[in-house]
């Protein structure tokens, strides 16, 4: 089995995720090729065959082009797989590639089995498990479902990939960041987040205490942003920031797999939760059961005393 991995670099640096899709081969025992659009300054520690495509040339993100480079590699390789990471690039690019090539594509795979693909559905609340019915593939993997596995050292062997045809309807503008002035999670050492667990909006007070009474920020789970109780620039997870604080206190937070990828990474992580089986009890390093409600203020008195 072959595998074709599309890298990412996002203004001229090669993104972690590189070493997640290594992490995907390395369950799959298959032979692995990379695909990257970008600078020659910023590769992969990757003991393979790369394909490396000049982003001075083809541009940081033009799906018609891109699409084309993965296309000529694909012609090269007759790869079975062809794997991206769930990112707006890979979700953009991938179904253009399975479309092009009329093969199945697997969207958000979250585990493998048996050579059938687990996927996630229905906001993570269900897995769904699907074969492809044709004999190669489309993939795209969800963020932090599988381990990096970033070898120790290793130079890729550069195969410089061209394109004639770089007509495109489509022209990228540049990049905006969206994220609120005077929030930025990814520098806060303690991090209290609320979760649906909380109950209403009413109760996010009770939560900004603990943070405040431990000198750290108020982060939130998605279903805590989508409902409007708190904004966007608080959401951890893959749709919001990727933090690392010293300590994380999770209150009312299931576990999402698309949470967990944004948080997991914490030196210490504290779980509050009513359920001793929520699935963040595997990266807690404490999990308290309790009711949130009754549990934070006793928590935040005695922080304060
Ligand atoms: P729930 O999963 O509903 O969990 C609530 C938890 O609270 C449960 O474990 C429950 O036992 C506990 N609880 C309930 N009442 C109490 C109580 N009184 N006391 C204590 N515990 C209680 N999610 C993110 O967080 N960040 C993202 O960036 C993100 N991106 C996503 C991207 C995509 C493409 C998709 C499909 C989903 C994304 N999600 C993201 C959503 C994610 O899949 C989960 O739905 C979400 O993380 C769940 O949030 P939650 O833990 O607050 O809620």
């Amino acid at each position: 089995m072959k595998t074709l991995l599309i890298a990412e670099q996002r203004q001229g640096k090669l993104l972690d995720s590189t070493y997640e899709l290594l992490g995907f081969t390395g369950r799959l025992n298959s032979e692995t090729v990379m695909l990257l659009v970008g600078s020659k300054d910023s590769l992969p520690v990757y003991p393979g065959k790369l394909y490396l495509a000049d982003v001075a040339k083809y541009g940081e993100y033009n799906p018609d082009v891109h699409k084309r480079l993965i296309l000529e590699a694909v012609q090269k390789e007759n790869p079975d797989l062809i794997v991206f990471l769930h990112s707006s690039y890979g979700w953009d690019l991938a179904p253009r590639v399975a479309a092009a090539m009329k093969l199945a594509q697997l969207s958000e795979v979250v585990d493998l089995a048996d050579g059938q693909y687990e996927l996630s559905c229905l906001n993570a609340k269900m897995h769904r498990i699907v074969a492809p019915k044709t004999s190669k593939a489309v993939v795209t993997i969800q963020a932090g479902a599988f381990p990096t596995a970033k070898p120790a050292q290793g130079t890729p062997q550069v195969e410089m990939l061209e394109v004639s045809d770089t007509a495109s309807k489509i022209e990228f503008g540049g990049y905006e960041t969206t994220q609120k002035e005077g929030l930025d999670l990814t520098r806060a050492e303690v991090i209290v987040s609320a979760g649906r667990g909380i109950g209403k909006k009413e109760n996010i007070p009770i939560v900004a205490a603990l943070a405040k009474a431990l000198g750290g920020e108020l982060g939130a789970t998605r279903p805590v942003v989508d409902a409007g109780w708190l904004d966007h620039s608080h959401q951890v997870g893959t749709t919001g920031q990727t933090v690392h604080p010293k300590l994380y206190v999770a209150c009312g937070i299931s576990g999402a797999i698309q949470h967990l990828a944004g948080m997991k990474k914490s030196d210490f992580i504290v779980a509050i939760n009513k359920d001793k089986d929520a699935p963040i009890g595997a990266v807690a390093d404490v999990l308290v059961i309790a009711d949130v409600v009754q549990f934070v203020p006793v928590l935040t008195d005695r922080l304060q005393k």
